[in-house]
């Protein structure tokens, strides 16, 4: 590698780590760690998310498969963002082993762990969760945008109790009229369109429908 190369390499994690100070972790995934983040300037709180694409741990086609679709959820979230019930994605830095995505801070944690705490929500409360829901899936369909990772772990909650839909990382904009076959999403959430169209290869393919 070329000293130019190198440093290339680094431009991503060093603008990244001038501007906020990363703290503790706020959520993990396969390849993602979510730490709170302050901008240095500011000392406004944020929460990054870190995707790791160096390829120890990786073989060339996850990485590809990462590299892209980081990519995606990155082009999503720009179009998508600023929406209110869509997290804002604030910043964003690249290099060759790290993305680093800079969202508004969430303070209150995810819906899941809202609905376990509480076990039974108000007829109101569950109505303006799902009104939001419902607002923000019909949004990202007007635009041909699937999430296929729709669950209580993704909806986010903000110090005022607003809900946010996050992690785009499944997300996709289709094209009119295409169909997709991918076996994509969580285990105990997926649609039945999905399932299907993985047993049998006469299946049509699946497209927004299974974000319903
Ligand atoms: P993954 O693709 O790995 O599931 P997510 O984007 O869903 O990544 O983030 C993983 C977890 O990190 C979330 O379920 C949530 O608990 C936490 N998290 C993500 N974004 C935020 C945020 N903006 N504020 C607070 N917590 C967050
Ligand atoms: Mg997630």
């Amino acid at each position: 590698m070329t000293r130019e190369e190198e440093m290339l390499d680094w431009e991503g994690p060093q603008e990244f780590y001038a501007k906020y100070d990363p703290k503790d972790i706020l959520g993990r995934g396969v390849s993602s760690i979510v730490r709170r983040c302050i901008e240095r300037k500011t000392e406004i709180e944020y929460a990054v998310k870190v995707i790791d694409i160096t390829s120890e741990h990786l073989t060339p086609e996850e990485l590809e498969e990462i590299c892209t679709s980081t990519a995606q959820e990155i082009s999503i979230l720009k179009q998508v963002s600023g929406h209110p019930h869509i997290i804002s994605l604030n910043d964003c830095y690249e290099s060759s082993s790290f993305y680093f995505l800079v969202f508004d801070l969430m303070k209150r944690g995810e819906l899941f762990d809202y609905l376990t705490e509480k076990v039974t929500l108000s007829e109101k409360e569950t109505r303006n969760i799902m009104r939001a829901l419902l607002e923000v899936v019909k949004f990202l369909h007007s635009k041909n945008i699937v999430h296929r990772d729709l669950k209580p772990e993704n909806v986010l909650l903000d110090d005022n109790m607003n809900i946010k839909l996050s992690d785009f990382g499944f997300s996709l904009q289709l094209e009119q009229g295409k169909k997709l076959r991918e076996l994509c999403g969580t285990p105990g959430y997926l649609a039945p369109e999905i399932l299907f169209c993985s047993m049998d290869e006469t299946h049509p393919g699946y497209s927004i429908e299974v974000d319903l």
